[in-house]
């Protein structure tokens, strides 16, 4: 068996343990394969293996592996920052982008979608550790976002995802995953026009299993199944910032 095969299922497994210990059932928790800087070949065993979701963060990267047919038999999500002009090239093509943090996107996706006669589905981003340095909204900020989501008819939003801080001890990031499940309950009771909390993308390698206690749907795994990026290779993030 290969090392990746290896990797999706002891990440499954991970899950069905998470999820049975805060009395939920696995199949309510996606496993999403963070594919950046792995080829075609790793990509189709993933797949292979299992994983519920491809999903790529550089618009370019999605691209060019999308025209290799990399993702081929799988559920592909965009999780990346999304600037404005580089929407119409995801609109359509993937089925949930996980990285809407602003008026302005929800905009410019709507008037894509609109013109391709679909509904795209999107999360909301939080930036629930309140970093300078990260994009999603402030959770004080989410009422007003969440009130204008209803003046687009072209797109849906269907949760939340988030991005905490990097742990520097296990554990660390409970509190700010129990703090979004506090807002994906809140919001979901609020009962916004035209969104729906179906989703709670948050849990990466180190601390998924944390992700999926605190009510994760979707956990997005990079290092844990692919092994270590070389970014030194690739020429950027040598500091292992997500690119
Ligand atoms: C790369 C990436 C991940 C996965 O990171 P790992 O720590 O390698 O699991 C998750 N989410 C986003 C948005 C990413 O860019």
């Amino acid at each position: 068996m290969s090392v990746i095969t290896e990797n999706v299922l002891l990440a499954k497994r991970t899950i069905a343990e998470a999820a049975a210990e805060a009395g939920r059932d696995a199949s309510e928790v996606r496993l999403l394969a963070a594919t950046k800087m792995n080829g075609p070949e790793a990509i189709r065993e993933a797949v292979a293996a299992g994983v519920d979701i491809c999903a790529e963060n550089r618009v370019q990267e999605f691209l060019e592996k999308n025209a290799m047919n990399a993702y081929s038999g799988c559920d592909v999500h965009f999780i990346g920052h999304l600037q404005r002009n580089k929407v119409k090239y995801l609109v359509g093509a993937v089925s949930l982008i996980h990285s809407v943090d602003s008026e302005s996107l929800l905009s410019e996706i709507d008037r894509r979608a609109a013109a391709l006669g679909i509904v795209q589905d999107v999360l909301l981003e939080v930036n629930i550790g309140g970093e300078a340095s990260k994009s999603g909204a402030a959770p004080e900020d989410l009422p007003e976002l969440l009130g204008r989501a209803g003046e687009f008819s072209h797109v849906r939003v269907t949760g939340l995802m988030t991005i905490p801080p990097a742990e520097t001890k296990p554990g660390e990031n409970r509190n700010y995953f129990r703090r979004m499940h506090d807002l994906f309950v809140d919001i979901r009771r609020k009962k916004y026009n035209n969104v729906l909390m179906n989703e709670l993308s948050m849990g990466m390698s180190s601390d998924y299993a944390d992700a999926v206690r605190c009510g994760a749907t979707i956990v997005r795994l990079g290092t844990a199944l692919f092994g270590a990026r070389n970014y030194d290779k690739a020429g950027g993030a040598p500091d292992g910032t997500l690119r």
